[in-house]
């Protein structure tokens, strides 16, 4: 039996005009069984996240204010959708928010070997997904669509890594291989569609685990991994994968194809379009991604696959806004020899401090980071006791894949380039 993997992110499904336009592109793409993967509706995830920290700082107050926001959000888009007051639904998803609320009355659950935060932010942020699914399902159905819900933490299990969940693949591909090919064979209707949430997981103790933020699209590839598909589609608000992001740059340029390798470097070099982790299992059984507007559903989008002979045409520009460049020399005036280096990066480890560039000379070492004062102070003040310590804040760096003359005068004129590091196919630069 063949399959198909939809993901629609939390931007498709922000209001009850974005729940209709999925229903509509659902209507218009008959076809093999769905596996439809769906995200917290609009900005839910961050609104949980405020939840999360009044939780987690006893502010009862601000806590409950936040979350009647976020429940009155949801309860505006359902009575949009459902013009019958008396529709299941409404039970449905009155009983999730009463499921959050006691949580979070009960207050901190955790035991002192747990690391807490980590561990609550999954048991509380993963109700947009939950409520999302919930709403969309009963939809679907309004709609004609013959959706049914699975739980994704049954489904996609993962190691205790709580806000980072490692995924069990043997575990998964079990779970996922014994439950959505039965449910199809046993449909009798045509295109039946089995929903389910993104970024959620279970561990092994049946906590809830999330795969990180943006993780759904990760989601959408291990189910296309696990379900053995040939394609998976991700839909977006923009018209595909573009040379930059259309947020800061002026006309950006569609590519029409890319190859799984480019797709990987530009998830790591921080374009945002593409989850980091989701490109690796469709590379591994070879599945191909196609990237495609929501808001444009006639239109192609981008197709990620295979491809020994790619060629871009164009330059890639990736943007990191928010850095802080740092640079260190030994207090006792050695060079940065290994030894240094290891130090520093034990100490960048410790502190979870990823490095988005580095450079040494003789007597200094220069990285730039996200510049997270919640992880930067603590590092900061680690490495003042063995080195003098200089750093720039507020500056951005940038990444050029396939880089030209004039994709550089475009990123540079008018700037100054703290750093700069070139290898074949890409230009990195730290600019102020
Ligand atoms: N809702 C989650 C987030 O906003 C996961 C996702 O959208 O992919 O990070
Ligand atoms: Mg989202």
């Amino acid at each position: 039996m063949k399959f198909r993997v939809f993901k629609f992110g939390g931007a498709s499904v922000n209001s009850a005009a974005g729940v209709r336009n999925v229903a509509s592109i659902l209507k218009k793409s008959p076809g093999q069984p769905l596996l439809l993967v769906v995200s917290a509706m609009g900005k839910t995830t961050n609104s949980l996240e405020m939840v999360l920290n009044h939780f987690m700082n006893n502010d009862a107050v601000a806590m409950i204010d936040a979350f009647q926001k976020v429940r009155e959000y949801h309860f505006n888009i359902l009575e949009e959708l459902f013009p019958d007051k008396g529709h299941f639904v409404f039970k449905e998803v009155d009983s999730l928010f009463d499921q959050l609320r006691g949580y979070l009355r009960k207050g901190h659950l955790y035991s002192p070997s747990r690391p807490a935060y980590d561990f609550e932010y999954d048991q509380i942020v993963s109700f947009g997904e939950l409520i999302s699914t919930a709403i969309i399902q009963h939809f679907l159905v309004a709609c004609g669509l013959h959706s049914t819900a699975f739980d994704a933490r049954q489904l996609i299990l993962t190691d205790k890594t709580y806000r980072d969940g490692r995924v069990n693949w043997k575990r998964t591909s079990e779970e996922i291989q014994k439950t959505i090919p039965a449910f199809f064979r046993h449909q009798k209707i045509k295109n039946p569609i089995a929903l389910t949430q993104g970024f959620i997981a279970g561990d092994p103790e049946k906590n809830t685990t999330t795969l990180g933020r943006e993780g759904s699209d990760f989601s959408a590839a291990i189910f296309a991994y696990c379900l053995k598909t040939t394609e998976v589609t991700i839909w977006k608000d923009v018209p595909g994968v573009l040379n930059a992001d259309p947020k800061w740059f002026h006309n950006p340029r569609k590519l029409q194809t890319l190859s799984y390798r480019e797709a990987i470097e530009l998830a790591y070099y921080g374009a945002s379009i593409i989850h980091p982790k989701t490109i690796k299992p469709l590379e591994n059984a070879n599945i191909t991604l196609n990237v495609r507007s929501f808001l444009n559903p006639r239109l192609k989008g981008t197709v990620v696959k295979q491809l020994s002979e790619w060629k871009i045409a164009f330059p890639i520009y990736i943007r990191k806004q928010n850095q802080m460049l740092i640079s260190l020399s030994p207090r006792d005036f050695s060079f940065i020899i290994e030894e240094n280096l290891s130090h520093i990066f034990e100490i960048m480890a410790r502190q979870q401090v990823k490095v988005n560039l580095m450079q040494n000379s003789a007597i200094s070492f220069s990285v730039c980071v996200d510049n997270d004062p919640m992880k930067l102070t603590g590092l900061l003040e680690e490495l003042q006791q063995a080195y003098e310590i200089r750093y720039n804040e507020g500056v951005a760096l940038y990444t050029i894949r396939h880089y030209t003359p004039s994709a550089i005068k475009r990123i540079t004129a008018g700037h100054d380039v703290l750093m700069e590091q070139k290898s074949r196919n890409t230009l990195q630069l730290v600019i102020r």
